[in-house]
């Protein structure tokens, strides 16, 4: 009877559950144990956070627990911890100082933003405190200016204004046309006279996007490694396009989406697309090295993997406000109103991520 395999997954969002849940189902539980680690204990959805910033309800509604997601599956764990060290075969937990050993690593990590998408504690109840907090004082201000020209400042302006129709929103941006420059200029045409443009304001928004990936827990491992496997300027891991990392002896730790190198824009359903990938790459070395144990060497060939195809032009879709919204769909066709409104509409969302939640992972 061969040892069961122990997999380690740094975060719990959407690439995390994608993965454990191909893993699971692949795999079974028999020999294998599963434990995800995330500094907030529970799914926090980023895409629905826009939404969350003029709405105190509906920011509640962006928390998703996972105890009975994972509980429901034993052997495997959700431990509510940051990781803060990560070594070749096991990972410490900062506030506990405790040691948890891995046969396979799943870093998954993300990136990090400024408030109010993201603020600075691990405390889920503290978090929807300083997001209320932060609601209020958006009520108060009458001028507010977001500062950042991406999907998030396009969204947030078009939500405050929907909301708040007294208040003077301004987007500021540095280029002719709004959205990043990837994006087809009919689609970013498309969403351009939306917003006025006028610098006075007492409320500021920062809505430049992400600051950097989560991975300074991987600094000391890498260090050794004769490749850069970090970049020096996005800091983001550098993959195969089967998602481990780029050295082979760190073959055995896998980087998935917003955390990893890998071209196109950052979006949820990406994270999702890969963290199936890295779940089913994961099932195959998991059954290649079970079938292999007590063997002197390999005797069965590597399993073939999965590979991560960055799609060369990515459909994308922004919501203009409550009941409006536009979209980029295969083909480089542009459709926008109330009937695509109804798709990006954040209540599909989390009627999706309940369905994915509702059964033990793996079911
Ligand atoms: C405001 C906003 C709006 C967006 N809207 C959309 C949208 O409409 N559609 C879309 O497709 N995409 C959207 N995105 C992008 C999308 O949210 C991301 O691409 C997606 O969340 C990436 O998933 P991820 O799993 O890689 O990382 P994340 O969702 O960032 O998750 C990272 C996880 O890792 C945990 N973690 C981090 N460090 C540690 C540590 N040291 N120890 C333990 N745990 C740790 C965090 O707690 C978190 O749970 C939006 C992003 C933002 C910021």
């Amino acid at each position: 009877m061969s040892d069961p395999v122990h997999v380690v997954i740094i975060g719990a969002s959407v690439a995390r559950v994608a993965t454990a849940k191909q893993l699971v189902k692949s795999l079974g539980s028999q020999r294998m144990r599963v434990t995800i680690i995330d500094k907030v204990g529970q799914f926090y959805c980023l895409p629905m956070a826009t939404r969350g910033v003029v709405n105190k309800d509906f920011a509640k509604k962006t928390w998703f627990p996972l105890d009975e997601w994972v509980q429901g599956s034993p052997p495997h764990e959700l431990v509510h911890g940051t990781v803060s060290e990560v070594h070749t075969s096991h990972v410490v937990v900062k506030e506990t100082g405790t040691t948890y050993p891995y046969n396979y690593l799943v870093v998954a990590s993300g990136m990090s933003y400024c408030a109010p998408f993201q603020f600075q504690t691990t405390n889920p109840a503290e978090w929807l405190k300083a997001s209320h907090a932060y609601i209020d004082q958006i009520a108060k201000a009458t001028e507010i200016l977001l500062v950042g020209d991406g999907s998030t400042g396009v969204e947030l302006a078009a939500k405050l204004k929907t909301t708040h129709p007294n208040k003077h929103v301004i987007l500021l941006h540095s280029k002719e046309w709004l959205l990043p420059e990837d994006a087809p200029l009919k689609f970013r045409r498309g969403v351009t006279d939306r917003p006025s443009v006028e610098i006075e304001a007492d409320w500021l928004i920062p809505t430049i996007g992400e600051t950097e990936t989560q991975t300074s827990f991987m600094d000391e491992l890498l260090a050794s490694s004769a490749l850069e496997l970090i970049h020096p300027q996005t800091r983001a891991l550098r993959v195969s396009p089967t998602l481990q990392l780029v050295h082979d002896n760190f073959s055995h730790i896998f980087a998935v989406r917003d955390v990893n190198d890998t071209l196109g824009i950052k979006m949820a359903y990406r994270a999702y697309t890969q963290g199936n990938i890295a779940g089913e790459n994961l099932a195959r070395l998991i059954k290649h090295h079970q079938a292999n144990q007590g063997e002197h060497t390999d005797s069965k060939p590597p399993p073939q993997l999965k590979e991560y195809k960055p799609p060369s032009t990515g459909s994308r879709s922004l919501a203009l406000g409550t009941n409006n919204a536009i979209a980029l769909i295969p083909g480089g066709w542009t459709v926008s109103g109330w009937l695509v409104g109804v798709f990006k509409r954040s209540s599909v969302m989390l009627w999706q991520i309940n369905s994915l939640l509702n059964k033990p992972m793996g079911r």
